[in-house]
């Protein structure tokens, strides 16, 4: 097997000090084997608990067709979905389509989401994709993770709420709670969001794919906050084993 560079100076070091030492992991990969495991079943109970109590849960974001859905989930980046709401009433009754929007011009659409964070640039990529959706889609949402993020301001997480909630795909779109979740329970850790939407795409069954991205959000915003996990009214407290559990 070739050495590597960091391999044939870990040998070097060896044979001079004489002593036969383990080579230190990489800090992601202790981190990652201090992960705990979850059996398959106890996979299943957790969303199970989940199901049970939520069927069919909703996101927050109001839309009223797969256009505004996808307006409004760019508009979500790094704000509240209530915040979002508050500028979208208005702004979707004046523009609910690609066409509209165009002709409302990024003035109008700018002033009437400068509630929202970053609104210049949001303002700017929603009139460059709605132009994008006349020119290319027919002014239709696309149903493909790679035409949604060919258009200006969407990026992965953004077309994975789009094809799960407006066409029904099970695709898990990894935001800051999901991200918390996957590496405080060890069900799904990763570093990067795509390495937990990898790491839960391997392990969440089938059954329970498709509203597993809210679940998990609606678990991470109101019950396993960020800074205090509200463990005490936790429904999945029995199943978890997380070091930061606090019953
Ligand atoms: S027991 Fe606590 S840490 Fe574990 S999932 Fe529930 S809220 Fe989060």
């Amino acid at each position: 097997m070739a050495r590597t560079k960091t391999t044939s100076k870990l040998l070097a070091a060896e044979a001079v000090s004489g002593a036969k030492k383990a080579p230190a992991k990489p800090a992601a990969a202790r981190r990652r084997t201090r992960a705990p495991k979850y059996t398959r079943d106890e996979i299943t109970a957790i969303f199970e608990r989940f199901r049970e109590r939520e069927p069919e849960p909703k996101g927050e974001l109001e839309y009223v067709n797969p256009y505004t859905l996808l307006v409004a989930v760019v508009l979500s980046a790094q704000a509240t979905d209530a915040g979002v709401n508050k500028a979208t009433r208005g702004l979707f009754a004046m523009a609910d389509t690609p066409e509209k929007m165009v002709a409302l011009g990024e003035d109008k659409v700018r002033e009437a989401i400068k509630t929202i964070g970053l609104f210049r640039n949001k303002a700017k990529n929603v009139v460059a994709l709605s132009e994008m959706l006349i020119s290319e889609y027919g002014s239709e949402v696309p149903r493909s993770r790679e035409a949604l993020e060919r258009l200006p301001g969407v990026g992965r997480k953004t077309a994975n709420v789009v094809l799960n909630i407006a066409f029904g795909e099970p695709t898990i779109a990894v935001d800051t709670h999901l991200l918390r979740i996957g590496n405080r329970l060890g069900i799904a850790p990763g570093k990067t969001p795509l390495e937990v939407e990898l790491a839960l795409e391997k392990i969440i069954p089938d059954a329970y794919r498709l509203h597993a991205h809210h679940w998990l959000i609606l678990h991470g915003r109101y019950v396993c906050k960020a800074r205090t996990p509200d463990c005490g009214r936790c429904i999945i407290a029995d199943l978890c084993k997380s070091p930061d559990k606090r019953v």
